[in-house]
């Protein structure tokens, strides 16, 4: 798994200083974290919370017609969010109304 870390402050990509690679800089900003503490850390961390919050929800959740990949049922609820830097588009992701069945798409 990869673990890609965002910038606390801006939201952009952390990355390795290229004439320091054992500090981590802002792409975005150049804010340097001192502790790895104060990363959002990964994507499918951060969407994989995100789904639970969403499975408390999901009776509120409006419905579109996409089809399931699984059982081929052509209801689905739907719903955005937002899982990397704010800068970037928006996940759908969709849930089969028959099955459960989970999937995005980009
Ligand atoms: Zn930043
Ligand atoms: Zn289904």
């Amino acid at each position: 798994m990869i673990k890609i870390l965002f910038c606390a402050k801006c939201g952009s990509i952390l990355a390795p200083k290229k004439d320091d690679p054992k500090k981590i800089v802002c792409t975005g900003c150049g804010y340097s974290p001192r502790q790895q503490k104060t990363l959002r850390i990964g994507e499918k961390i951060d969407a994989g919370k995100k789904l639970e919050i969403i499975d408390k929800t999901m009776e509120t959740l409006p419905k579109t017609e996409a089809q399931c990949p699984k059982c081929g049922h052509n209801k689905a609820y739907y719903w955005l969010a937002q899982t990397r830097a704010a800068d970037e588009a928006e996940t759908m992701f969709f849930r089969c109304v028959k099955c459960n069945n989970q999937w995005r798409s980009y």
